[in-house]
């Protein structure tokens, strides 16, 4: 599957929720994880495959999950500041503020309930993640000026490529 772009609609909108985990949602998680695979991704959601269902894929630290349905029960602990980046704005990295650890809880393609409380790489995979489901981009956690000139630099590299 193609990975979306910043600027492409269905990164924007607000996905919906599952109503049940049947051969079609099965075939998207699958898809969603061979295209974080092949894309080096620590997670992907679906809205950056231009699906606009609430689903999620996160491969940190050897920890890999499918989550159907997720959402941030809890975030705790100190705001860290680390360099972050998106497949979906591919080629630039900005310092983003998140906090340290994440519970978030969601039901897997056995239909089970799972919760998962990270830390570090995880927690910041997990909020980005959830991010994506609500139409939220890491640039929007920037300041302005600091948004700005990443983008500037996005468009800069995008044009150098094409
Ligand atoms: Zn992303």
């Amino acid at each position: 599957m193609e990975i979306r772009t910043y600027g492409d609609p269905s990164l924007r909108r607000r996905a919906e929720s599952v109503e049940a985990i049947d051969d079609e949602i099965r075939t998207i998680c699958e898809r969603m994880v061979e295209t974080m695979l092949r894309a080096n991704g620590a997670g992907l959601a679906a809205p950056q495959i231009g699906i606009s269902k609430r689903i999620i894929v996160l491969d940190v630290d050897g920890e890999f999950h499918v989550l159907i349905n997720p959402e941030l029960i809890e975030t705790s602990g100190d705001v860290e500041q680390f360099n972050e980046g998106c497949l979906s704005v591919p080629g630039v990295h900005a310092t983003v503020s998140r906090s340290a650890r994440a519970t978030i809880a969601g039901t897997n393609l056995d239909g089970e309930r799972v919760e998962i409380t990270g830390e570090g790489l995880l927690a910041r995979a997990i909020q980005h993640e959830i991010d994506h489901l609500n139409g939220r981009l890491f640039v929007d956690r920037l300041s302005q000026v600091k948004r700005r000139s990443l983008l500037k630099e996005y468009d800069r590299k995008r044009r150098g490529t094409t």
